[in-house]
């Protein structure tokens, strides 16, 4: 059975049919802009309401929750139709909202600092999966008295890699949803075909590549999937993108003490920055401790220097907080860890950057 968000307009219409026209509106503004479920939906006739909650329920069923620093982020555990368990983030700064969300359930990409890699890859998430996260967040942001300003889309999962349901979420978010393209971000480990698709979209959504090496050799180990698409096809299709779409692009570093974390790897982040045609910013962000990675994120004072070496050469970075490290809800630690017995679902634990992921 489809689940509320899962249906298009058309889709939608065709199951309104035999209803006055004006309802397939009510109902697609009452899903996306009021956030609303179908029973909450008053403007609808009462026997209306209760057929779509019957025949439009949530994908989503929530099975924890943990939230730290003062309510300040706050993580989901869901559970979908089938079981597959998948986590969410919202994050409120001082000056924005800010939700990580998940587009698989796990990840394939093997990355092996990431709890999400280390689970492995259990499926897609669907269109209307995505979008419920969101609206979810949207709708916590507003009873917090805030409002939902970002997507990032780096929790579980490799979005490029599920690019035919996370690319319509990212047009329903925009378009029915209403936030900003500008305000969404889609992150990838170098999902080359991906990235050009991406060129040729008519949305100017921002672009975060978790890096995390400058060179192939160590780049093989950190992250596989080098191995098909190696730095020098990755900048191709990163100054590609840049040419095509001239928005910012970002490179995230998971810094990993002792491995990537040396003035030569400054040196050579640096070189690949200033060779595309947009100067790259820089996310930085410590690596989080995950159970089967053995070394440790770089330490504060190491963090700083590595910054500070990356401006020397003439390239901007940001340190990123970490958000939820007590909850295991920041970057790189996303594993959907409440009993999955049968799932080994993951977050986009890059070292994303949860206020993007490890980027
Ligand atoms: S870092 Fe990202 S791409 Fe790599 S395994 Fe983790 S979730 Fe997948």
């Amino acid at each position: 059975m489809p689940t509320r968000y899962d249906l298009d307009r058309d889709a939608l219409a065709e199951l309104l049919a035999g209803e006055p026209r004006f309802r397939v509106d009510q109902l697609w503004d009452g899903l996306h802009r009021r956030l609303a479920a179908p029973d909450e939906m008053t403007d609808l006739p009462r026997a209306l309401r209760a057929r779509l909650a019957e025949e439009l329920p949530p994908a989503l069923t929530p099975i924890a929750e943990s939230s730290s620093q003062g309510g300040t982020t706050v993580k989901w555990l869901f559970a979908c139709g089938d079981d597959a368990r998948i986590e969410t983030v919202l994050m409120h700064y001082p000056d924005r909202t800010t939700v990580c969300v998940s587009t698989q359930a796990g990840c394939a990409m093997g990355c092996g600092f990431c709890a999400t890699g280390q689970a492995g890859f259990d499926r897609h998430l669907t269109t209307g999966e995505i979008v419920e996260q969101v609206v979810r967040a949207a709708r916590r942001a507003r009873d917090d008295g805030r409002r939902l300003a970002n997507v990032v889309f780096m929790g579980m999962g490799e979005p490029l890699a599920n690019y035919d349901r996370v690319w319509p979420a990212v047009r329903r978010i925009h378009g029915d949803i209403g936030l900003s393209a500008r305000h969404l971000t889609l992150s990838t480990v170098g999902v080359v075909p991906g990235i050009r698709r991406l060129a040729g979209e008519d949305l100017p959504v921002n672009l975060a590549v978790s890096l995390h090496a400058a060179d192939d050799r160590l780049r093989n180990e950190l992250v596989p999937l080098n191995r098909r698409y190696p730095l020098s096809v990755l900048m191709s299709a990163c100054a590609d993108y840049l040419r095509a779409k001239g928005r910012r692009l970002s490179f995230e570093w998971a810094l990993i003490d002792g491995t990537n974390d040396r003035e030569s790897d400054a040196r050579r982040l640096a070189d690949l920055c200033r060779s595309l045609p947009l100067p790259a910013h820089v996310n930085l962000i410590p690596l989080n401790p995950t159970p089967g990675y053995p070394t440790r994120g770089t330490p504060r004072a190491g963090v700083r220097r590595f910054q500070e070496w990356l401006r020397a050469h003439g390239v901007n970075a940001t340190v990123r907080r970490n958000r939820g490290t007590d909850i295991d809800a920041a970057c790189g630690q996303l594993a959907a860890r409440v009993e999955a017995p049968r799932h080994r679902a993951g977050r986009h634990a890059r070292p994303v950057a949860v206020s993007g992921r490890a980027r």
